[in-house]
């Protein structure tokens, strides 16, 4: 079965007149298999976002392929979005909405029948507290809601962009759960962190970029054990 998500000399140089020129990705690989929680870890700066953005045809690169499902992309991208739910922004909620209206008006937008957003708001954890507005939502409920969006169309593959940014102890462990519910339905999940006890907790597997290059690659445990004391920054809980 072809991996979930293919990239292979990725390469994107950014020129501005005011930041000059900065190479963001030189050559990067990436191979997500099939219902894996993969966790795309690299400090700051290091070119996740460039590629997260990339992938989803928001950026153009300068060299490289890449593929998800099986197909190329930017050229399959009309074919494959549905397929693919993606929070690579901080989503902006409106704070009077209920997390109920909010994933209603979204469903409504993006085509979804109704019955999916009280499916997305099971899974997520938030059915019994969907009726709330958002401003009283916590960052971790917050986040969760905008993973809810993200599952509207049923996506095969799920990108998240630090999804577990900001949270405390107690938020990233629910975020682990629910990714863990979610892989076990047989989803694969992408997402990218700073933080490797972040990685450590949540991922099964893991590509650690820095300067815009893979440095390493395989089970989290594997690629952990080979690296530690190599200069990755450790921040657990
Ligand atoms: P962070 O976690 O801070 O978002 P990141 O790993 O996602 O970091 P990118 O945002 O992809 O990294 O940035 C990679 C490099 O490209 C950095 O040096 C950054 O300063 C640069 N960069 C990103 N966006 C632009 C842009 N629009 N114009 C110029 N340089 C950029």
């Amino acid at each position: 079965m072809a991996p979930v998500l293919e990239i292979e000399g990725l390469q994107k140089t950014y020129r501005s007149r005011r930041r000059g020129t900065r190479r963001a990705l030189d050559g990067f690989d990436m191979v997500v298999e099939a219902g894996q929680v993969h966790g795309f870890l690299g400090p700051n700066g290091s070119g996740k976002t460039t590629t997260l953005r990339t992938l989803l045809g928001l950026i153009r690169p300068n060299g490289g392929r890449m593929a998800i499902l099986g197909q190329e992309v930017p050229a399959a991208l009309p074919t494959v979005a549905g397929q693919v739910g993606a929070i690579v922004e901080s989503p902006q909620f409106f704070p009077h909405f209920t997390a109920q209206d909010t994933l209603s008006l979204l469903a409504g937008a993006g085509g979804v029948p109704q019955r999916r957003v009280a499916e997305v708001l099971e899974l997520v954890g938030l059915r019994e507290r969907a009726r709330e507005r958002v401003k009283a939502y916590s960052l971790g409920m917050k986040q969760r809601l905008a993973v809810a969006s993200a599952l509207l169309k049923d996506p095969k593959l799920l990108i998240l962009d630090e999804p577990a940014n900001g949270l405390d102890p107690g938020g990233i462990r629910e975020m682990r759960s629910l990714m863990r519910d979610l892989a076990s339905s047989g989803m694969t999940v992408v997402l990218s962190s700073h933080i490797l006890g972040e990685v450590q907790l949540i991922c099964d597997s893991v590509t650690i970029i820095s300067l815009g290059r893979r440095v390493a690659a395989g089970p989290v445990a594997e690629v952990l054990a080979q690296h530690s004391g190599n200069g990755l920054r450790v921040r657990l809980e």
